[in-house]
């Protein structure tokens, strides 16, 4: 018999990453700057750079350290506006306001992606600044976006930490923007634990990144144009910003970044897989008329490790019912804005002043339910999750096909 998979756990670090690692345990070699070159973190740089396609890329402690050094990067005045979607992680807006700046949130709809008309309605309201976060993968109108941002030059921060493998109109996520960040935390596509990688083809930000990361004195040397890049311009940018920033010290280390890179062969895998998983459970969950999988939008490929849905027709109370009989089926699921003090519902972030209310993101986030869905499960494993959630969801609503099977 199968029983309900655990979809917090990780899939194995490839074995092929066991010999970098005895190395550094032999040599004690962690620091990204103590090698004169190749050390691992800057070989993930260069090999995460080649994979999305960008010229640069800057390895970091976390996903939030990118964000914010991308901010910081940008040269934003204290207190600059920073436009970010109602529906994202915390950490986000924490970002923005770590980079003494004010995050302005705008709505986000139905199907988990920015509300554009809204976002255009803010956007004209002094705003120096964008951050699109793709949350849990979902991709918000991009042309519209970027035709909007690019009409008044406000520059565009990608929040990809969810989306790595994620492409819109062919175009890969965190390319599109000025910069993108990505996230090596564990319930991320690419696991070491923490970490995470900003990308961008600007010399000028990522020189200013690379500094404020921790390059202290001349370590930025290390740091190298892409092969065939004569123009000098990282060059340039790291002589005109010498000694003229603060340092942050976000550095990764070398052993996450050897756990990272033998993972980057697996992203198509994992993609792959993780879409399947996704698409199979969506279409037996779209058969209850008590759940919903949006759609996704048709410029859209997604990379999923997770699923969301809505509930339709359910009061708050059925809701819960729902949560708990799931829960008795095996399978846990998260109702962004039922729990208390849940970190993606906007209402929780009481360190922005003058916190707006967002109906239409509240309203989408009371019944908008998310279960994790690894792609390393199997088909059984996807049967079990989508039988408990649609038999949770007749249980409560008194339907009987529930009992006749
Ligand atoms: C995980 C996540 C982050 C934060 O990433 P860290 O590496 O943990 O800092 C930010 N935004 C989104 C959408 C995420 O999913």
């Amino acid at each position: 018999m199968t029983l309900p998979p655990n979809v917090y756990d990780a899939e194995p670090i490839p074995a092929s990453a066991r010999e970098e690692i005895d190395h550094l345990l032999q040599t004690g070699d962690l620091f990204r700057y103590t090698a004169p070159e190749n050390a691992p973190v800057a070989l993930l740089e260069e090999e995460f750079a080649a994979m999305m396609g960008a010229k640069y890329a800057l390895a970091v402690s976390s996903c939030s350290a990118a964000l914010f050094l991308s901010l910081k990067a940008l040269g934003l005045p204290r207190d600059a506006r920073v436009l970010i979607p109602g529906f994202t992680f915390a950490a986000v807006p924490s970002s923005v306001v770590h980079a003494d700046c004010v995050p302005v949130l705008c709505e986000v709809g139905e199907n988990y992606r920015i509300d554009v008309a809204d976002f255009e309605r803010r956007l004209d309201d002094d705003i120096a600044a964008v951050i699109i976060s793709h949350m849990r993968g979902h991709t918000s109108d991009m042309d519209a976006i970027m035709a909007l941002c690019d009409a008044r030059a406000i520059p565009v921060i990608e929040d990809a930490a969810h989306s790595l493998g994620t492409t819109w109109n062919g175009r890969k996520i965190g390319t599109i923007g000025r910069v993108g960040c990505f996230s090596f935390q564990s319930y991320k596509l690419v696991n070491a634990g923490e970490g995470g990688i900003l990308v961008t083809d600007d010399a000028d930000l990522v020189a200013q990144a690379v500094i404020m990361s921790g390059a202290y004195e001349h370590n930025w040397q290390k740091h190298k144009s892409p092969i065939g890049d004569n123009t000098g311009a990282l060059e340039s940018a790291f002589n005109r910003w010498q000694n003229k920033l603060p340092l942050y010290n976000l550095r990764l280390n070398n052993m996450s970044a050897a756990l990272a890179r033998p993972q980057l062969a697996e992203v198509p895998r994992r993609v792959r897989d993780g879409r399947r998983n996704h698409d199979y459970v969506a279409a037996l969950l779209n058969q209850s008329p008590w759940l919903n999988v949006p759609d996704k939008l048709s410029l859209e490929e997604r990379a999923p490790d997770s699923i969301q849905f809505n509930l339709v027709g359910l009061d708050n109370a059925q809701i819960q019912a729902f949560q708990a009989a799931a829960n008795q089926r095996g399978v846990k699921v998260q109702v962004f804005g039922q729990s208390t003090d849940n970190a993606r519902a906007f209402w929780n972030w009481q360190f922005i002043k003058d916190l707006p209310e967002l109906p239409q993101t509240r309203k989408m986030l009371m019944k908008a339910c998310d279960v994790r869905l690894p792609a390393r499960l199997k088909r059984a494993e996807l049967d079990i999750i989508a039988g408990a959630l649609t038999g949770a969801a007749d249980y409560v609503m008194g339907d009987q096909r529930a009992y006749g099977t």
